[in-house]
């Protein structure tokens, strides 16, 4: 049954598709437009899956919700949590950004910090679900988020008057804004909106942590869990992900790839965005343009092929770094 009350909106969604002329001339492409996912509330693409999930886990009797989280996905389901009035538990590495530790404590949420990563934050979520009951909003463990985040997919090829881009660049962590879109548009296709052709799909990793680009170079169909992941972009620190087999199908089946960035360059890339205009962008929108760069430089994409680049999160604080080194 469908309550509509349950519907829980805190503005996410319909996000601008801008065209950004200068970072554009410095990647050498002719075009590139970007989709502001940093607009969202909780400032992240993040909000549109919770969006969903929060709502259909209320609708289904929901008391108390848990996740695991590198730091935005519990930020956004503090926020949904605390729209619907209900109690929610996120656990995230001790190390995770402190704005998504404030913001998930702002908004009433308990939160446990795990020294380690977030797989054994998902360890810990799934023992509070089985011994309290609370339900497991984990990547892909329950079917909503992804149904929120497909939204991304429908938007673009609105905006774009139901003419999908060459290629799309997205920093991949545990692939659910890949896998969300390669479903919308297949729907889309379905509905007889976009035809057979799709987008080249390229997934942008850290070098510090890149399973999917391992396992797609290896041209395994599955990733290997990637040791000791490090990288400051503590969205894309995602050392196994649940939906492997999802993404590198995606890429595979598209014609697209998937590259690995230095941390380096991941720092200099959000202090250059800044400066061509893109605001205070987060390091994973950071790393995406650093891999685009990379795209560009390997002749990948050519330089008058429509592209659009994924700005999934806003920029904040990293402890100990006022601004990365310029170069
Ligand atoms: C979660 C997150 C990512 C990674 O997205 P996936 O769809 O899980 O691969 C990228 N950027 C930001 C800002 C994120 O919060």
């Amino acid at each position: 049954m469908r309550r509509w009350e349950s519907v829980l909106h805190l503005g996410e969604g319909s996000t601008p598709l801008h065209a950004a002329p200068r970072t554009a001339s410095w990647l050498g492409l002719s075009k590139l437009l970007v989709k502001r996912e940093s607009l969202n509330p909780t400032g992240s693409f993040k909000a549109r899956g919770m969006a969903v999930a929060v709502s259909r886990a209320m609708e289904l009797g929901a008391k108390h919700v848990v996740v695991p989280s590198a730091g935005n996905a519990g930020g956004a389901l503090a926020a949904y949590a605390a729209a619907a009035g209900v109690r929610a538990t996120v656990v995230m590495p001790a190390d995770a950004p402190e704005a998504n530790q404030v913001e998930v404590l702002i908004a009433g949420a308990d939160l446990l910090l795990l020294d380690g990563l977030i797989s054994d934050c998902g360890r810990l979520g799934r023992l509070i679900s089985e011994e309290t009951g609370a339900f497991d909003l984990s990547t892909l463990k329950e079917p909503y988020r992804i149904e929120g985040k497909k939204t991304m997919g429908f938007e673009l090829a609105e905006q774009l008057e139901w003419r999908l881009p060459d290629a799309i660049v997205y920093p991949t962590g545990g692939g659910t804004g890949l896998i969300g879109m390669w479903k919308a548009f297949d729907e889309l296709q379905a509905m007889g909106l976009v035809g057979e052709q799709r987008p080249r799909m390229f997934a942008v990793q850290a070098e510090g942590c890149a399973p999917i680009v391992r396992a797609f170079r290896e041209g395994s169909q599955f990733a290997t869990e990637w040791e000791d992941a490090k990288t400051s972009a503590a969205g894309l620190r995602v050392p196994a992900a649940v939906g492997d087999f999802l993404i590198l199908d995606s890429l595979r089946k598209s014609g697209g790839g998937a590259v690995a960035v230095p941390e380096v360059e991941i720092l200099a890339t959000q202090k250059r965005l800044g400066s061509l205009g893109l605001g205070y962008p987060s390091l994973e929108t950071a790393a995406a343009t650093a891999g685009l760069k990379a795209l560009v430089d390997a002749g990948l994409i050519g330089s008058s092929e429509s592209c659009v680049m994924f700005d999934t999160g806003a920029g904040s604080p990293v402890r100990g770094r006022v601004a990365s080194p310029s170069r």
